[in-house]
């Protein structure tokens, strides 16, 4: 039941963020990293964030996933405002509605593949959607690597197992850092294909930060950032495109 104006407004949308601002330190010393940041992530979209490196991505991306706090202004998980939330709420909700990939795999190596996909679940004391569990695997083409440790499976397999992780839990939306920054390109592909995938079929809301056109370019939209605001955006990128657009903003 829609109990407020604001969920009318939000729910459609993953995450929106009004008037994000984030400055680190003080006085002389203190940094602007976000400037009143306005922004809506539709629901089902992928969405990658560019800019040059300085330029706030980062920042942005830990103020919507809960990982940082910011300095003012407002962010809605869905219905929900994260702004405000104690540690242990904020905490609840990243293990129950965020997903996260990392350049870094953060795979527990002493596991199977199985193990290491499930683990969020078994951690939250859920059950295993089975059904779920072999749909994502199949789709991410990780059946036949299921009983393998990490060790065992190349750069490609092991984030195609932390995407399947993080989606395992139908999260309302995937944050993704530099997912494809330790593969080749042709495992880079293979995963920005699989993030693809899951948004067009699964309907998964997904927020990419890159420095990569390339990687951008399987994005539905790009935000660009420049100098902690945002400042344009690109529908239907291509790699040429979004290079042409960074060149502007002299990244
Ligand atoms: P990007 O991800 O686009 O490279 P960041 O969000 O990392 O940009 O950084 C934005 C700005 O905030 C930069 O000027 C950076 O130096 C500064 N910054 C980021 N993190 C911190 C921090 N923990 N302390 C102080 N300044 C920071």
């Amino acid at each position: 039941m829609i109990t407020s104006t604001e969920q009318i407004q939000t729910t459609h949308f993953a995450v929106t963020a009004r008037g994000l601002s984030k400055t680190y330190g003080r006085g002389e010393t203190a940094v602007a990293a976000l400037k009143g940041i306005d922004i809506s992530f539709p629901a089902g979209k992928f969405t990658a964030i560019m800019g040059p490196s300085g330029s706030g991505k980062s920042t942005l991306m830990h103020c919507l996933a809960g990982l940082d706090t910011a300095t003012s202004g407002t962010i809605h998980l869905g219905g929900t405002e994260l702004t405000g939330l104690s540690d242990k709420l904020l905490t609840q909700l990243r293990r129950d509605r965020i997903g996260f990939v990392f350049q870094a795999f953060n795979l527990v190596p002493t596991l199977t593949a199985e193990d290491n996909i499930t683990l969020p679940v078994a951690l939250a004391g859920g059950t295993v959607d089975k059904e779920w569990f072999t749909f994502i695997t199949t789709t991410l083409g990780l059946t036949e690597r299921l009983a393998h440790k990490p060790h065992e499976l190349s750069g490609g397999q092991q984030q195609r197992v932390a995407v399947a992780r993080a989606l395992l839990t139908r999260p309302q939306v995937v944050f993704g850092d530099e997912p494809t920054g330790n593969l080749d390109s042709r495992a880079g592909a293979e995963v920005l294909g699989m993030l693809r995938r899951s948004s067009r079929e699964m309907g998964q809301s997904i927020i990419m930060v890159t420095h990569d056109p390339v990687a951008a370019a399987y994005a539905d939209r790009v935000v660009l950032m420049s100098d902690g605001e945002l400042v344009g955006e690109l529908a239907n990128p291509t790699a040429e495109s979004v290079m042409a657009a960074l060149a502007t903003l002299g990244a």
